[in-house]
C-alpha cells in the first residue's frame, strides 16, 4: 500500500498506480475504520483495478458544538486495517494540506435535499460534505466512488451532485454493515458506554420491526412511525431526534409507505448522535 499525506505526493502516486489507464475507485472516510468502511473497500475492489481510501476528518461538515475535536482518530490502526484489506493507496492529509488556502471560498450548495432529515438539524453539514467530496473527486478523478448506505441522505446528495454538476464519476452506495446485534457500525459507536451500547440496539430493532410490519401489509406511514416511537420510548438513554418515512430520491415524507420508501431516523444515545435507516420492501 502506498501512503501519501500531501496532494503533491498523491498526484505522483496516482500517475504511477493508474498507468495503463487502470480503473480507480475511491472510498472517502473520516477514519477510525471499522468493518463498515472495509466493506466499501471490498465493493470498490469489485469494479476497479486500483482502490484508494482517504482519511480526513473534515472540519467543514461539523457544526459549532459538534464533536470535531473529540472525533476518534487512530491513523496507525487505520493504516494496518486498510493494508490488510488490500487498499492500494491511502491518502491521509492534514487540514492545511486539504485546505491550503484556508476555508474554501467556493463551496457546493447542496440545495433543498439538504434541508430535510439530518440537514434540518445540522445546518451547513451537507455543504461541508459535498465540498470536501467535490475536492476529493478533483484530486483523485476516480472512475467510481463508494459510499455507505448508513448515511442515506449523504449518498442521495452525493449522487445528485455528481449528476447535477456532470461529474465524471460513478457513485455507488453500498449496504449498511451491522454489528451482530443489528447496530449500524459507526466510528461514533466508540463514544458509547456499555449501557448505552446495549440501548443503542433498540434503534435497528425498531427499524426492523417497522420493516416487518410494512411487509405484513401496514402501509400507513404515521402508524409505522408511531410504532418506532413506541419502541424507543422509556429508554433512559435514547432521545429520538427524528424518524421519517421518505421517498428514496426526493426525500419527501410519504403518507403511504411504498416499495422502496426509506424509514430514516436519528437519535441521541446519551450524548452520541446515531443515525440509521431501512428500505421498506
Ligand atoms: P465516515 O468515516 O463515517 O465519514 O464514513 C465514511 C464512509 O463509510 C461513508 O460513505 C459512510 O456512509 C460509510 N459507512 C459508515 N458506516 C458504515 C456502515 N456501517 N456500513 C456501510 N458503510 C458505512
Amino acid at each position: 500500500m502506498i501512503e501519501t499525506r500531501t496532494r503533491e505526493s498523491l498526484r505522483s502516486a496516482l500517475a504511477e498506480v493508474r498507468a495503463g489507464s487502470k480503473r480507480l475507485a475511491l472510498v472517502p472516510t473520516m477514519g477510525y475504520l471499522h468493518e463498515g468502511h472495509l466493506s466499501l473497500v471490498d465493493r470498490a475492489r469489485d469494479g476497479a483495478d486500483v482502490v484508494a481510501l482517504s482519511i480526513f476528518v473534515n472540519p467543514l461538515q461539523f457544526g459549532p458544538g459538534e464533536d470535531l475535536r473529540a472525533y476518534p482518530r487512530d491513523l496507525e490502526r487505520d493504516r494496518a486495517l486498510a493494508g490488510e484489506r488490500g487498499v492500494d493507496l491511502l491518502f491521509a492529509p492534514e487540514e492545511a494540506e486539504m485546505y491550503p488556502e484556508g476555508t474554501p471560498q467556493v463551496t457546493v450548495d447542496p440545495g433543498p435535499l439538504a434541508e430535510r432529515l439530518c440537514g434540518a438539524y445540522r445546518p451547513g453539514h451537507f455543504r461541508g460534505v459535498l465540498t470536501v467530496v467535490a475536492r476529493l473527486f478533483g484530486l483523485f478523478q476516480p472512475d467510481v466512488a463508494v459510499f455507505g448506505r448508513k448515511d442515506f441522505q449523504q449518498g442521495v446528495l452525493i449522487a445528485r451532485m455528481a449528476r447535477d454538476l456532470e461529474m465524471p464519476v460513478e457513485v455507488v452506495v453500498a449496504p449498511t454493515t451491522r454489528a451482530v446485534d443489528g447496530l449500524a457500525m459507526s466510528s461514533r459507536n466508540a463514544y458509547l458506554s456499555e449501557e448505552e451500547r446495549g440501548e443503542a440496539t433498540r434503534l435497528s430493532r425498531a427499524l426492523f420491526r417497522s420493516r416487518d410490519r410494512a411487509r405484513s401489509g401496514e402501509r400507513d406511514a404515521a402508524e409505522l412511525l408511531r410504532g418506532v416511537r413506541e419502541d424507543l420510548a422509556g429508554s433512559p438513554h435514547l432521545r429520538m431526534q427524528y424518524a421519517e418515512i421518505v421517498h428514496p430520491e426526493t426525500l419527501e415524507p410519504v403518507e403511504v409507505a411504498e416499495e422502496g420508501s426509506v424509514l430514516a431516523l436519528a437519535a441521541f444515545c446519551g450524548e452520541t448522535r446515531l443515525i440509521d435507516n431501512v428500505v421498506l420492501s
